[in-house]
């Protein structure tokens, strides 16, 4: 088969791999149908993930048609759509049984494209397949649900569930790329008065309107402070979401939020950030931080099935597998290309 690997910093080519093969009674073979690439796949190419070592396959986010299953795998059978989801969940150990699969010590956690080959490639083995796919319901598309794989429990476990966002809120999302537009849709679940998307990049800005976002602040030339004072009595932000991953976004977020509030961090930070603590210590502020769980991801499901969440809108770009290159190049620019989700088709 043929698959993305990875060969260190700067260094992927799509190549002839062995197809895997069951290795645990609990595994799953999944040919893939539906395949995206995630931010985290270009900080990996650029070095800053070390435990990913030269000929991984890269990727964490799939839809496909089950192959194979061990003898260990009871719910999932051979010919079942499902949803691969970036989590594995071994079920069994003290994260997993608190629903916190996402930080899993049996096994699990992040592992598809990281410690063990991943989702970019004709065939991907799923460990734990019991605890760690979604069968696809009826009546949606493989592409809407490949959105569930990740960005969709992201933005929603940790920007709008760990942000506490509540009906009234006025909520501000710096960062409208993917996550960050996920986290707009979140929010616009529980009622917000406003939601303030912040993005130095008009086309992002564009696209955060579409999610749900009544307000677009460009940085550049507009002062986000101000802005969100002015919607709040000068108080700031119920919950500001952090969804870029860089230390001048972060020590927005914690000016942008009100005395009280919670400033969420979804970004995956290559470096340290200035807590200012001389400001922050006397206004009650929670900051929180996470690795997605996708514990939400039935609700979210449920939700796609009956229209109330609209996910088509992030599949900006599509490909065949064969041209899994130009898909990368095409995502890797979205400046220029205003990609926001590409999705790869066997
Ligand atoms: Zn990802
Ligand atoms: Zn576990």
């Amino acid at each position: 088969m043929h698959a993305i690997v990875y060969h260190g910093p700067g260094q992927k080519a799509w190549e002839e791999v062995p197809k895997p093969m069951i290795e645990d009674d609990t595994d799953a073979i999944v040919k893939v149908d539906t395949v995206t690439i995630c931010g985290t796949d270009l900080h990996i190419l650029k070095g800053d993930v070390a435990a990913v070592t030269d000929g991984r396959i890269l990727g964490h986010e799939a839809v496909g048609t089950v192959e194979n299953v061990g003898s260990g795998v009871k719910n999932v059978k051979v010919g079942d759509r499902v949803l691969v989801s970036c989590i594995t969940a071994c079920g069994a150990c003290r994260y997993c049984r608190d629903g916190s699969y996402g930080q899993c010590i049996g096994g699990g956690g992040w592992i598809l494209g990281h410690k063990i080959d991943g989702t970019q490639a004709e065939y991907v083995r799923v460990p734990f397949a019991d605890t760690s796919t979604y069968a696809v319901p009826a009546g949606v598309t493989d592409e809407e649900v490949l959105m569930l794989a990740d960005i969709g429990p992201t933005g929603y476990e940790v920007g709008v569930l760990n942000g506490r966002v509540r009906p009234g809120d006025v909520v501000a999302v710096v960062g409208a790329g993917p996550v960050g537009l996920s986290a707009i849709m979140g929010a616009k679940l529980f009622s917000p008065a406003h939601v303030v998307a912040i993005d130095l990049a008009d086309a992002r800005l564009e696209a955060a309107k579409q999610f749900g976002a009544d307000i677009t602040v460009n940085p550049a030339r507009e002062d986000a402070v101000a802005i969100v004072q002015g919607l709040t009595e000068g108080l700031g932000a119920d919950v500001a979401i952090e969804a870029v991953g860089v230390a001048p976004t972060f020590e927005q977020c914690t000016t942008l939020v009100r005395p009280g509030g919670t400033v969420a961090n979804v970004g995956v930070h290559g470096g340290p950030a200035t807590l200012h603590l001389e400001d922050l210590w006397i206004k009650n502020v929670t900051i929180t931080t996470g690795l997605v769980d996708t514990y939400s991801t039935p609700t979210l499901l449920r939700l796609l099935a009956t229209h109330q969440i609209d996910l088509a809108r992030f599949v900006t770009h599509r490909f065949a597998m064969a041209d899994f290159l130009e898909a990368y190049d095409t995502f890797a620019d979205a400046a220029q290309t205003r990609a926001l989700k590409v999705v790869l088709t066997a």
